[in-house]
């Protein structure tokens, strides 16, 4: 007798029907991949381990047998992803962006130290703040973690230019002269514009200070060369989830361009190190073979679609705009991402618009503006555009888009419109 699972199915179908063809997923940091990336997964893979690296000829790298065609495989993942990214060093193994950044924190941080990232009113993930994985390795026991302030401690904030959509390159030099920190995060999960890495990587570097670029969010953006190019600006290292606007299956890479020994050993051997023991055992094998494939989607379509994300993020902002909802950071052109930020704190704030979304069938989620107190009240919503632009959508389609959400913003159930518009963009592009 086999196990009944036609319940589940059922919920899978039902996921996948109303997902797939009757929602329009603005989401920021999801994506769906491609039939080949879904495809590559099902296999044998899925029940065994590789940890360690693969082995080189003679060389053994792994701590178990087995593992000839795996070893293939993360060969294959790490040096496509060397060449989509003109990058030297690359670690396939985290499981997510935020076993990425785990891995880095363990291996560089230690209590007590202090480190200056994005606050999370000003976009910053919450794997860089106080209860995230940067805060809690550097508060000691038995000691609150202190943030911000002239006198404190510890976690610090990036300053924002006045627009806050923007660090303040200057006083961060400023700041990071003064407190000496033991690393700088710039990047962040309200990602609009590029991060002044040069400048302060540049004054970073002469101090011995390494800079983490967390692109996680932009990823297939940097990869298609639509944003900017971290490493190649002087980043030490780059951490990512494969899965936002790099299209791949949900894990994360760790990313360097380090060329000399000393830097290497310095930075990347605790890296690595940081990833196996750290942060994950088992690698989550099946996966891995599909990050390969969305590699190659990028290498091969990555200008192409990451250039129409922007086009697409800059089109939505601009008729939400001009509609009358009012859209963030208008006089930059609303963006340079994937995304847009857009103030809903006269409809009834962020929670309750959201939600009021969903019941027309346009997902998405209430994000913190800067300056926003409560983090439980948050007067924004956070719109992305990848999955949609990777089903066809442009510049034209953004503008009706831009109809549907300002009416359903104002309480109109736009739900039959929303299913229709969809419907037209079901077929996927870029692969
Ligand atoms: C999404 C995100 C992460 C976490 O990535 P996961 O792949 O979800 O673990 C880390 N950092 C930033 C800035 C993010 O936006």
């Amino acid at each position: 007798m086999t196990i009944d699972i036609h319940d589940i199915e059922a919920i899978i179908q039902q996921q996948d029907t109303w997902r797939q063809t009757q929602t329009i997923n603005l989401i920021a940091s999801e994506n769906t991949p491609s039939e080949a990336v879904r495809r590559v997964q099902t296999s044998d893979f899925m029940g065994r381990y590789a940890e360690g690296h693969p082995n080189e000829g003679e060389q053994v790298n792994r701590y178990y047998q087995g593992t000839r065609y795996i070893d293939q495989i993360e060969r294959m993942a790490e040096q496509e992803l060397l060449k989509l990214f003109h990058a030297r060093q690359a670690d396939v193994r985290p499981i997510s962006g935020n076993a990425a950044n785990t891995a880095l924190a363990l291996s560089i941080l230690r209590g007590g130290d202090t480190v200056i990232a994005n606050s999370t009113d000003a976009g910053g993930h919450i794997s860089h703040g106080a209860v995230g994985v940067f805060g809690r390795r550097i508060q000691n026991r038995g000691q609150s973690l202190k943030i911000g302030g002239e006198h404190s401690i510890n976690l610090h904030y990036l300053p924002l230019t006045e627009d806050r959509y923007h660090v303040d390159a200057q006083k961060t030099i400023e700041l990071v002269d003064q407190l000496n920190p033991q690393l700088v995060i710039l990047g962040k999960s309200l990602f609009l514009f590029p991060e002044p890495v040069s400048e302060i990587a540049a004054f970073c570097k002469t101090k011995e200070i390494p800079v983490l670029y967390d692109g996680a969010h932009v990823l297939g953006l940097v990869a298609g060369g639509q944003f900017q190019s971290p490493l190649q600006e002087g980043a030490t290292w780059m951490t990512g989830s494969t899965h936002k606007t790099f299209p791949g299956p949900q894990r994360g890479v760790i990313l360097s361009n380090l060329e000399d020994a000393a830097a290497i050993k310095k930075y990347w051997q605790p890296a690595d190190r940081g990833v196996f023991p750290g942060s994950s055992s088992n690698h989550h094998l099946h996966t891995l073979p599909a990050l390969l494939v969305a590699t190659r989607e990028m290498q091969r379509y990555g200008h192409e679609y990451a250039a129409q994300i922007v086009r697409n993020a800059q089109a939505l902002g601009r008729s939400l705009d001009e509609l009358g909802t009012p859209v963030e950071a208008r006089e930059f052109g609303y963006t340079r991402s994937h995304m847009i930020a857009v103030n809903v704190a006269q409809w009834g704030g962020g929670v309750e618009v959201a939600r009021r979304l969903e019941e027309s069938d346009i997902i998405l989620n209430y994000n913190m503006l800067p300056g926003d107190a409560d983090p439980r009240n948050p007067s924004g919503l956070r719109i992305g555009v990848s999955e949609m632009t990777r089903f066809g959508m442009d510049e034209h389609s953004m503008a009706e888009l831009a109809q549907l959400i300002h009416e359903s913003v104002r309480g109109k159930n736009v739900k039959s419109q929303v299913n229709a518009l969809r419907a037209r963009y079901v077929e996927m592009k870029y692969i």
